[in-house]
């Protein structure tokens, strides 16, 4: 696909984090019975009149501050209207014309690069019920209307985005500082985070953007990936055969891995977009804008700048524990409970993004610690400090930490774990290879150095793993003399 441009624009639907829905007292709970959270105002009932939830606007004033866009003082809801079975008042309440956000950016870093996208709009709205098709006993359809008037955030960036890598790094650096802000779970597969992705492509070196298509509500990141490379090369053909790309909205198919036609472009007049006449303006008074500012947490990318600063981390490392909140939350604790320094951090880090991630990994879903607490994995890097285990009983500590919880020092006497330091039982042990051993003694001996690898190794195996390097190595080398 040389000689073409990728441009992508990401339009994201967050669900905040709030316990009511945005105009009623429903609860915003997942996985409930269908319809049991529901009330007049969310079904849609003639009569009712809906009241806003003042979390969500705290809410979108928080995310909008975060994420520099300018907060505007008035803003109006306003109605979507379509007919769908899942939106039973036949309109949606979302904003069009004022919305809370307008400008804005999301930094990541990309290859090692700095890279800022930036963002049109913010706007709250809500969301609309489900569809279950084949559920009831005849297999007939039904509507679940718990997520109806769920509140969400629509966050639109500007078609600034030029592969799909960045795509992917812009999503997670979003996620990421939602996450933080407390606003968003970031759950991709319960669809409480979700993104609609527009692309098109132009010839390289052009300025004009090519026609796009807006492929809906992809709940990971590999049907990302997936989806945005599939449509590349579909609109490619079509372009390089001399067709027109038509706008149009498609939707993924994860299993054939496609994306299909769901139905031509829709335009704002479609819509019929006017302002929702039961409710007033939203007004967010300055003073209240800049408190919202002085509350707000560190971010994801001051942390990690604060890890490498401080702490002497590397870039990859503080960029992986400030990814989630709790990670970096974790590491924090960690450290105070080891009593801080560079040194500790340097190891606190290594376990966490090498150990404990690898074990997360394989769990699949929990807590991304499992079991194991701050405490006691400050309590594995006191053992390693001295010199009481060495790599293989880390793992295994790790491990039962992870999926037990626990003293690390209880699960050393218990399991064994404990290495070796005694210099006798060392010398003991150097002593059996060294007379088992003549000739790769003498080779040593004779210049040959390299052979002290092949001795510390069949001493750690007479001592069933449990040697301590630093003293075998030491012990070897002076029974053996210089090579
Ligand atoms: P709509 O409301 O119809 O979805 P918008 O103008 O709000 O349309 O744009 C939606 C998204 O499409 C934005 O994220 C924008 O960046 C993106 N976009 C606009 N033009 C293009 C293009 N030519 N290629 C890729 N993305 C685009
Ligand atoms: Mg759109
Ligand atoms: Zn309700």
């Amino acid at each position: 696909m040389s000689g073409w441009q990728l441009v992508i624009g990401l339009e994201v639907h967050a669900q905040l984090l709030t316990r009511s829905k945005i105009f009623c007292g429903c609860p915003t709970t997942f996985g409930a019975e269908p319809n049991a959270h529901v009330c007049p105002v969310c079904l849609g009932m003639p009569g009712v009149l809906p009241a806003l939830n003042r979390q969500v606007v705290e809410f979108a004033v928080r995310t909008g501050l975060a994420l520099g866009c300018a907060i505007q003082e008035k803003s109006v809801f306003a109605r979507k209207n379509y007919f769908y079975p899942d939106l039973p008042k036949g309109y949606q309440v979302s904003q069009y014309e004022l919305p809370i956000c307008q400008g804005g950016e999301v930094e990541f870093a990309l290859d090692g690069a700095e890279r800022r996208v930036r963002l049109t709009r913010i706007h709250m709205e809500e969301d609309a019920g489900k569809n279950l098709h084949g559920v009831a006993a005849d297999g007939s359809s039904g509507v679940d209307l718990n997520r109806a008037g769920v509140p969400l955030l629509e966050i639109v960036s500007e078609p600034d985005i030029r592969s799909i890598d960045e795509a992917v790094e812009y999503l997670k650096a979003l996620r990421a500082v939602l996450m933080y802000l407390g606003v968003n779970d970031g759950n991709l597969e319960e669809g409480s985070f979700r993104c609609d992705a527009n692309v098109s492509v132009m010839p390289v070196g052009s300025t004009v953007l090519g026609t796009r298509c807006e492929i809906k509500n992809m709940n990971s990141f590999r049907f990302l990936r997936q989806a945005i490379e599939y449509e590349m090369r579909r609109q490619v053909e079509i372009l390089e055969g001399g067709g027109k790309i038509v706008q149009e909205t498609r939707l993924f198919d994860p299993q054939r891995g496609e994306t299909r036609s769901m139905r031509s472009k829709e335009e704002a007049h479609d819509y019929r977009y006017f302002p929702e006449p039961d409710l007033p303006p939203v007004r967010v008074p300055a003073a209240w804008i800049e408190e919202a500012r002085r509350a707000l947490p560190e971010l994801p990318r001051a942390r990690a700048a604060r890890y490498q600063r401080d702490l002497g981390l590397s870039a990859y490392d503080a960029a992986v524990l400030t990814a989630d909140r709790r990670t970096a939350e974790f590491f924090d604790a960690a450290l105070v409970a080891r009593g801080g320094g560079a040194e500790a951090a340097k190891r606190i880090a290594n376990l966490i993004n090498g150990e404990v991630a690898r074990l997360a990994n394989e769990a699949g879903s929990g807590a991304p610690q499992g079991k194991l607490a701050p405490a006691a994995l400050a309590g594995v890097v006191r053992l390693v400090d001295e010199g009481v285990i060495g790599g293989p009983g880390v793992r295994q500590v790790i491990e039962e930490l992870f999926r037990e919880g626990g003293d690390p020092q209880a699960i050393v006497a218990a399991r064994g774990l404990a290495q070796v330091s005694d210099e006798s039982a060392v010398e003991a042990a150097a002593d059996a290879v060294i007379a088992a051993s003549p000739d790769e003694v003498a080779r040593y001996r004779a210049g040959n150095a390299k052979l002290l690898g092949f001795l510390v190794g069949q001493v750690m195996k007479g001592m069933k793993g449990k040697g301590n390097p630093a003293v075998v190595n030491a012990v070897l080398r002076r029974k053996l003399g210089s090579p």
